[in-house]
This record gives structure tokens, C-alpha cells and sequence, in this order.
């Protein structure tokens, strides 16, 4: 891989002071950035140059929990009547869509929704995956579609007892051991569980003591909606948490996503264990879910990230969705605002930063390169202290022109130059019309 100059951009640095570096420039070497500052344009001899014509630079932005696999679901209804709860939105679209999947609807679904997170600025995803009919192989689809695109990820298969007792628990075994063998970190792995309410005790056992064997931390569904804790408790006798404690499932490496229905004792095993919490608020609204106690978590210190749970792959809107939904829920114009821009820009760099080795999030020497450049020239004073501003009211209506993922230009002009984009839409057509086919005679 060669080197890369960015010349003429304002930097938006994310650094540990906050700076915003007005006409400034970037070196890349290989997958890291060498140097970021008011260099002269021809310290260097870069292979490429990229003329940043006084738009923004950022690095690029990390979505802490997708469904990729969902792409297909787009535009498609469940035949009868329509879904009137969390239960029957799974059961009637979910559990259908996942079912649905073949071998290359995997890889298709993946690199579609991986195409447009490119394109959306977002340069590292964490994915949680599920296609029963084809599980065993099933994540080595998804890494290919991570590395034709060239993002990076870090991928789980989705336990449950749903369809099959144990279903997945091979495929992330397997999985893992593959990640850790091999010493690139484009690709890494977490533990994937659906949820307590489709986890009985013979197969949360099992995950338990392999994924603990194997070293690794968990990605799994909490507290999503009020069933999950009822089912929990009615079953097994245990609040949410508690039941997960019992197996070792909460710490540093593991991932819980939601937790919208968590009461104070969920919220002091999150912090206590040091677990780490993604909330999704676009997907919450849309299945009238509920709000995440945002503020409350915050307040106990739990580290809380932020994902799209295959709602869309762009991030900046999602930023907004969550000061939105706490300002409207709680009547105060006050709240979320630093909060939600913390949790995109800070904490989901911090998430990564326990599950990759590679640093990034930052416009920093030794950082990796995933770098990218909105369409966006500020017409009011932009700095470090204005930038959240630009963030949530300009950049998320702003298109990426050009986006570096691990020192690749991955997209230039809006598009991805080593993709035939036209041909993977055309057969996703086809692959979507099969899906859907299937869907209506299940
Ligand atoms: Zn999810």
C-alpha cells in the first residue's frame, strides 16, 4: 500500500485537545496516518493527493451495532395483519427475514448495507449476524463482503434456541478461532447471543464456558423490550442481568444492546462489570419501543455507544435521533445535546478500542487511516467548540465525498471506484425478490 496526502482541509481532529486545524494537512503512509498539521504540501511525495478544497476532514465514524443482514427487509410487509408488538415484529418479519437467507443473500446483504455505510462516512461496523438456514460458513460471507468493500469489522453470529436448540454456537466458535489465529486486525469477532428470552439454560451454559475458554467478550440484545425481562423472569426466576452474571456473560469485552427496559440493578451490573452498552434510537422509535434511560446510565458512569441495529448505516442521523428522542420525551431543551455527540464521536471509538488493536477515531500520527471528507464548507464560525453544531444540524445532511478506510480510498466523488456498483444492485434485485418470495410462502 502506498501514501496518501489530504491538503487544504479543516480538521476536525477529535485529539486529546480538541483541535480543529483550519487549512491543514494529512499524510498517510500504508493503513496509518504519519502526519497531521500545516505542513508544506511538498514535505512529502505522496502517491496520490487529495485536494480537500476547504471542506471538513474527520475521521470516519464507527457504528457499534448492525444487522447487515437485514438489508433485504427494505420496502418488504408481512403478509396478514400487521405486527402489534416487539414479540410479533420478530415473529412475523425478523424471524422470517433471517430464515429467508441463502448462502449469497449473505454476502450480498452485507456488502450492499457495507456499501452505503462507506458512502455514509462510517469506515467500522459491528455487526450481529443471523441467517439459520446457512449458518455454519455464514460469517466468512460477511468478512468478504467487510474486505471487497474494505471496511473493518468486528462480527458475531446470533445464538438462539428459536429454530434449532444451539443454533449458531459452532459458527462463532469457529469463527473466533479464526480471527485470533491470524494476526490481521481488519477483522476481529465477539460471542454473538440473540437474547435471555431465546436462550435456554443448556445453551447459554454452553456459550458461557466456550466463549470463556476462547477469551472473548459477548454481543448480545437487552432489555430491548419489557418481554425479554417477563419471559426472563417467569422461565429462569432472574432479572435480566442477574441471569447473565450467572453465566459470566457481562465485562469490558461484551456487548449489550438496548437495555431500554433496564431497572436500577441491570444499570449497576453494566457499570460494576465495566460492560459496555450500545443504544439504537431510530430502530427503538420505529418499533415503538421506548427510550433508553440515556441520562441515567450516563449518570452511573456506564459506557454508552451508539448503533443502528440495521435501522440504516448512517451514523451522523442516528447522533441526532438520540438528543432528539431524550429532548422530546423529557419536555427539555437542556439534555443530550453533548451527550449524543460524545457517544458517536468518543465512546464508540472507545468500544473499538477494546475489541481492535489498531487505534483510531482520531486525526492523529500512528492512528489508522479512515479518514473522511463531508461536502461541507461551514458558512457560520466552526471550532472545537462550535463543531457539535455543525455535526448534528449541517454534516448530517451533508454527502461524503471521499472516504479512507485503513489508508484505501474506498469512496472518491461519492462512489466506490473498485466496485461495478450497477451489477451488485442489479443482482440484489434478484436476490431480494427470492427473499421476499420465500418470506410470503413461510
Ligand atoms: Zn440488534
Amino acid at each position: 500500500m502506498g501514501s496518501l496526502l489530504i491538503k487544504n482541509g479543516i480538521l476536525v481532529t477529535l485529539n486529546d485537545s480538541s483541535d480543529v486545524l483550519h487549512n491543514g494537512n494529512i499524510y498517510i503512509e500504508g493503513k496509518r496516518i504519519a502526519e497531521v498539521g500545516a505542513f508544506p504540501d511538498d514535505k512529502y511525495k505522496a502517491d496520490e493527493v487529495i485536494d480537500a478544497g476547504g471542506h471538513l476532514v474527520l475521521p470516519g465514524l464507527i457504528n457499534a451495532h448492525h444487522h447487515l443482514y437485514s438489508t433485504f427487509a427494505r420496502g418488504f410487509t408481512p403478509p396478514g395483519d400487521p405486527p402489534r408488538n416487539f414479540i410479533e415484529i420478530l415473529e412475523k418479519l425478523w424471524w422470517k427475514v433471517d430464515r429467508a437467507l441463502e448462502e449469497e443473500d449473505v454476502y450480498y446483504s452485507a456488502l450492499l448495507a457495507l456499501m452505503y455505510a462507506a458512502r455514509a462516512g462510517c469506515t467500522t461496523v459491528i455487526d450481529h449476524h443471523a441467517s439459520p438456514s446457512c449458518t455454519d460458513g455464514s460469517l466468512d460471507l460477511v468478512e468478504k463482503a467487510f474486505r471487497d468493500v474494505g471496511l473493518s469489522g468486528c462480527l458475531c453470529y446470533e445464538v438462539s434456541d428459536r429454530n434449532r436448540e444451539g443454533d449458531g454456537i459452532e459458527e462463532n466458535e469457529r469463527f473466533i478461532k479464526k480471527c485470533k489465529a491470524s494476526d490481521d486486525d481488519q477483522i476481529t469477532a465477539l460471542f454473538g447471543l440473540h437474547a435471555s428470552m431465546t436462550l435456554g439454560t443448556k445453551t447459554l451454559t454452553r456459550c458461557a464456558d466456550i466463549g470463556h475458554a476462547l477469551e472473548t467478550g459477548f454481543h448480545v440484545h437487552v432489555a430491548e423490550d419489557r418481554a425479554d425481562g417477563d419471559i426472563t423472569f417467569s422461565r429462569y426466576k432472574k432479572r435480566l442481568m442477574d441471569r447473565f452474571l450467572d453465566y459470566g456473560i457481562p465485562g469490558a469485552g461484551s456487548i449489550f444492546a438496548h437495555g431500554i427496559c433496564l431497572d436500577g440493578r441491570g444499570m449497576d451490573i453494566l457499570k460494576t462489570t465495566d460492560s459496555m452498552l450500545v443504544s439504537n434510537p431510530e430502530s427503538n422509535m420505529n418499533n415503538g419501543l421506548g427510550v433508553t434511560p440515556l441520562l441515567e446510565m450516563l449518570s452511573r458512569g456506564i459506557l454508552v455507544g451508539l448503533g443502528t441495529d440495521g435501522m440504516s448505516s448512517h451514523m451522523i442521523s442516528q447522533a441526532r435521533a438520540m438528543y432528539l428522542i431524550q429532548r422530546g420525551y423529557r419536555r427539555d431543551p437542556t439534555v443530550a445535546f453533548a451527550e449524543a455527540g460524545e457517544a458517536l464521536l468518543k465512546t464508540n471509538r472507545s468500544i473499538v478500542g477494546r475489541l481492535f488493536k489498531d487505534p483510531r477515531g482520531m486525526l492523529a500520527p500512528g492512528c489508522l487511516a479512515d479518514i473522511i471528507i463531508p461536502e461541507y464548507v461551514p458558512f457560520t464560525p466552526l471550532s472545537a467548540e462550535t463543531f457539535l453544531g455543525h455535526l448534528l444540524f449541517g454534516l448530517s445532511f451533508a454527502r461524503i465525498n471521499t472516504t479512507i478506510a485503513r489508508g484505501r480510498i474506498v469512496v472518491q466523488d461519492g462512489r466506490i471506484p473498485h466496485l461495478d456498483e450497477e451489477k451488485i444492485r442489479a443482482k440484489a434485485l434478484e436476490k431480494a425478490q427470492g427473499i421476499w418470495k420465500r418470506i410470503a410462502a413461510m
